[in-house]
C-alpha cells in the first residue's frame, strides 16, 4: 500500500509533539512552612558580595535587627552574589568573606533562596550551584530556576534565571568571560525555561504569586528596563496574574506600580555599592518610591495581606505599602 507523504508525516509530528510535552521538565520545587499562625516573613537583598565593603556589613547588621523584629522565615537574594566575577570555585574564600562571615546575625541563620546575577555568570557558575557550598554553609540554596511553595499555599515564589535572556552578554561581552555551561544552546534554554515558568504559574493554587529574577523588568535606575524580559517574560506574568516581580541589578531600592497591569515591580539591589543620583525620568503616577542608596526590603504576608517595607543602611524605614486579597476567592 502506498501511503501519501502527508499521512506519513502527521503521526510523526504528533509523536514529536508528545515527546516534547513528555520531556518538558518541571522546575525544581521546595517547600517552606509558615509560622504557626499562618503568616510568613522574609527579607530580600541583592547585589551584595563585596567582602563587607561599600556598607555591605552595615546593611547586613540592619538586616539582622529587622530580621529579629519580624522573626523572618527565610532570606531571598536577587543575585550578583559575588563581585566582580562570581566565585572562582567552591574553595574561593569570597564565599566566607562575602556571605558566611557577613550575615552573622542570629535572625539570618535561616534558609537563603538565591538566584544568579550577571556578575555571578562571570565566574564558576557550577560552584555557586554546587551542593558543596550548602555543605559548608547550610543556609546556601542557589539554583538557576526553581519554585518555592511558601506557606505552603500562601505564596508560590518563582525564581527565574534572567542572565541568559540578555543578548548583549552574548554579542558584546566586552572583556568579560561568561560561564555559559548548561545554558547553550541559548534559544532552547530560554524556550524551555519560559514553558516551565508558564506551566508552573498555570498550575499554581497559591494565594500570592511572586516572581524573582536578577534583572529588572521595569526600573528607572542605571540599567533601566530589560527589553528581553519585557518581551518574553512579562506577558506570561501578566497572563497568570502575578502579584509581584522582585529583582536586583539596579543598585537601588524601588517600587513601580505599572498602569499596564496590577503587577508591582520591586527592586532590592542595595546590598552594598549604590549609585547615587543615577535615575532616569519615569511616569510619576507609576513611580511610588526610588532610593539611590544602600538597603534592603522586607515582606510580611498572610493569605489575605502582604506588607512590603524598604529600609536604608541605618535601618530607617523609607517606604511601605500593603495590599489585600479577599479570602473568599481562595481556592
Ligand atoms: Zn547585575
Amino acid at each position: 500500500m502506498v501511503v501519501s507523504s502527508q499521512e506519513a508525516t502527521l503521526p510523526k509530528l504528533l509523536l514529536l509533539g508528545l515527546l516534547f510535552v513528555c520531556c518538558l521538565a518541571e522546575l525544581p520545587r521546595f517547600e517552606h512552612a509558615a509560622k504557626p499562625d499562618g503568616s510568613l516573613s522574609f527579607l530580600v537583598v541583592g547585589d551584595w558580595g563585596r567582602k563587607g565593603s561599600y556598607n555591605q556589613s552595615q546593611v547586613a547588621l540592619q538586616m539582622g535587627i529587622i530580621g529579629e523584629k519580624l522573626d523572618v522565615d527565610f532570606v531571598i537574594s536577587t543575585g550578583d552574589n559575588f563581585y566582580d566575577d562570581g566565585l572562582t570555585g567552591v574553595t574561593d574564600p569570597a564565599f566566607h568573606q562575602s556571605f558566611s562571615d557577613i550575615y552573622t546575625a542570629r535572625s539570618l541563620q535561616k534558609q537563603w533562596y538565591i538566584v544568579l546575577g550577571n556578575h555571578d555568570y562571570r565566574g564558576d557558575v557550577e560552584a555557586q550551584l554546587s551542593s558543596t557550598l550548602s555543605d559548608i554553609d547550610s543556609r546556601w540554596l542557589c539554583l538557576r530556576s526553581f519554585i518555592l511553595n511558601a506557606g505552603p499555599e500562601t505564596a508560590e515564589i518563582f525564581f527565574v534565571d534572567t542572565t541568559p535572556f540578555v543578548t548583549k552578554y552574548f554579542t558584546h561581552p566586552k572583556d568579560h568571560v561568561y560561564d555559559w555551561r548548561g545554558v547553550l544552546p541559548r534559544e532552547k534554554y530560554l524556550k524551555n525555561l519560559l514553558l516551565e515558568v508558564e506551566s508552573g504559574l498555570r498550575e499554581s493554587r497559591a494565594k500570592w504569586k511572586i516572581v524573582v529574577g536578577h534583572h529588572t523588568i521595569k526600573s528607572a535606575g542605571h540599567h533601566g528596563n530589560t527589553d528581553e524580559l519585557n518581551m518574553l517574560l512579562l506577558p506570561i506574568l501578566q497572563a497568570y496574574n502575578v502579584d509581584f516581580y522582585i529583582n536586583g541589578h539596579d543598585h537601588c531600592l524601588e517600587h513601580i506600580s505599572s498602569t499596564e497591569s496590577p503587577i508591582q515591580f520591586l527592586t532590592s539591589g542595595g546590598g552594598s555599592k549604590a549609585w547615587k543620583n543615577d535615575i532616569k525620568p519615569w511616569n510619576p503616577q507609576e513611580m511610588k518610591f526610588y532610593y539611590d542608596g544602600q538597603g534592603f526590603m522586607s515582606v510580611e504576608m498572610t493569605q489575605a495581606d502582604v506588607g512590603i517595607r524598604f529600609y536604608d543602611v541605618l535601618g530607617n524605614e523609607l517606604h511601605k505599602f500593603s495590599t489585600t486579597k479577599h479570602l473568599s476567592s481562595a481556592i
